[in-house]
């Protein structure tokens, strides 16, 4: 047979790291990755032919699970069809009426490949039609791989402990200003100090790639008022949230019910259902200043790819509202015996949580997690014991405290009781955990 660490063997010769993106390879919690061959449903099974329950989900795509019959059944039909064409074709449409009728505010769409290119899209966009340079970007929210939008990023960037990256200009990274996250006063002075030059402020619907960390009550809404005020836009980014907190995304928790709506969204993750697909989109105004009716350039040859559109297609079309229930259901039932099994093991904790979204922060009960820095101050070694005791059980978690937990909608008892059984002696591990 051959092993995860044959596999691992090889692929760090042949790739840097021996992954394609970073968290893969384990780094911040020690040991081999694991080489998975197959999902179904809640389970993914690796190269050893041992089963776990996953609580990564493809990093959010798989909302109803690994190989959805109806996804699998559409992608099948579109194959069948031709793999892509370059031209326009009737799937794309679908797809855009789809988020539209969920997103209101999303009257236009522009499909892009990956959530990078989807935020990378919407600040060239949001220059474009301001006339400004400076973009306003949180610490620990991570929009991607472009450029620009490195400094102080969470995610990959927060598991390896990097400021942002090699390879970035100083006059790239000083158009970017960053600030706390909600830092409402450091929000005001900027808009105060530069409220001439800035073309948009970005943010994560709900950060969730610092750990979970939810905008205090009226940070959205202050961000959106003081964009509109200044000319500036509001680049709401739901390439995580979209189509997964609710049928609307964390837009569809909050500014629906509070009456406000973000210039532009960036889509990605849920929309593409497991294939490379992401989206900006919003105000039509501003979006027909992309080409080819206005002068901002975006084009892409796997743009709309229609093997992708089908696969979000049906992910939509089956992503009901007893999904959702059933997923926030779920979701506060692994929260609450995390919670339980950590108290119960003595271990400072809190849970960061939004909708169905969240992630454990060590050592933090004191202040709680509101921004980056709170987030990286805490007791993050105590993780990676824990996570190898999770993995040892047959649950595989995201290899990163900073790392989100998503469940899906095939995550049925067996699943669900797989966890919690597991939960107790990973408590036990990450209380015996040392620095
Ligand atoms: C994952 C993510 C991105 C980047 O998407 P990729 O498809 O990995 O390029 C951007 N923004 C947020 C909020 C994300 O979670």
């Amino acid at each position: 047979m051959t092993t995860n660490q044959d596999l691992f063997d090889t692929a760090q010769i042949l790739m840097p790291g021996g992954v394609n993106s970073p968290v893969r390879a384990f780094g911040s919690v020690g040991g081999t990755p694991v080489s998975m061959v197959s999902g179904r449903g809640p389970y993914l099974t690796d190269a050893e032919g041992k089963e776990y329950v996953d609580l990564v989900g493809s990093w959010g795509p798989a909302l109803l699970g690994h190989s959805h019959p109806a996804v699998l059944d559409a992608v099948r039909a579109a194959v069948d069809k031709g793999l892509g064409f370059g031209t326009s074709h009737p799937s794309e449409a679908q797809l855009a009426e789809l988020v539209r009728s969920r997103v209101p505010g999303a009257e236009m769409i522009r499909m892009v490949s990956t959530g990078t290119e989807a935020t990378m899209t919407a600040i060239r966009l949001a220059r474009g039609a301001t006339g400004k340079n400076l973009v306003v970007k949180f610490a620990g929210c991570y929009h991607g791989h472009s450029d620009g939008l490195l400094a102080a990023a969470g995610s990959g960037v927060a598991t390896l402990g990097l400021p942002g990256s090699a390879g970035v200009t100083e006059a790239q990274a000083s158009e970017t200003i960053v600030i706390e996250y909600n830092d409402r006063a450091a929000l005001e002075t900027v808009f105060a100090e530069h409220g001439e030059d800035i073309a948009a402020v970005i943010t994560e619907a709900t950060p969730a790639n610092m750990g979970v960390v939810p905008p205090e009550p009226g940070f959205n809404q202050l961000i959106r008022s003081l964009t509109e005020a200044h000319g500036a836009l509001m680049i709401f980014d739901e390439v995580m949230t979209g189509f997964r907190i609710t049928e609307a995304g964390y837009w569809g928790a909050s500014g629906r019910e509070e009456g406000w709506i973000p210039d532009l969204f960036t889509f990605g993750k849920v929309i593409g259902g497991g294939l490379p697909t992401a989206a900006v989109a919003g105000r039509r105004e501003i979006m027909e200043h992309l080409a080819p009716t206005g002068p901002v350039y975006h084009a892409g040859t796997l743009s709309g790819n229609p093997v992708a559109m089908a696969a979000g297609v049906a992910t939509l079309e089956n992503a009901t509202a007893e999904v959702y229930r059933h997923i926030d259901l779920k979701a506060q039932v692994v929260a609450d015996a995390l919670a339980a099994a950590l108290s119960d093991a003595g271990v400072d904790h809190t849970i960061q949580k939004v909708g169905s979204l969240f992630s454990v922060a060590f050592g933090t009960s004191q202040t709680g997690v509101h921004n980056y820095s709170q987030a990286q101050a805490q007791e993050a070694f105590r993780y990676g014991p824990f996570f190898h005791a999770m993995l040892e059980a047959g649950v595989y978690l995201p290899p990163s405290v900073f790392e989100a937990w998503f469940l899906s909608a095939a995550h049925e008892d067996a699943a669900i009781d797989r966890i919690l059984s597991a939960l107790p002696a990973a408590a036990q591990a990450a209380a015996a955990a040392s620095s």
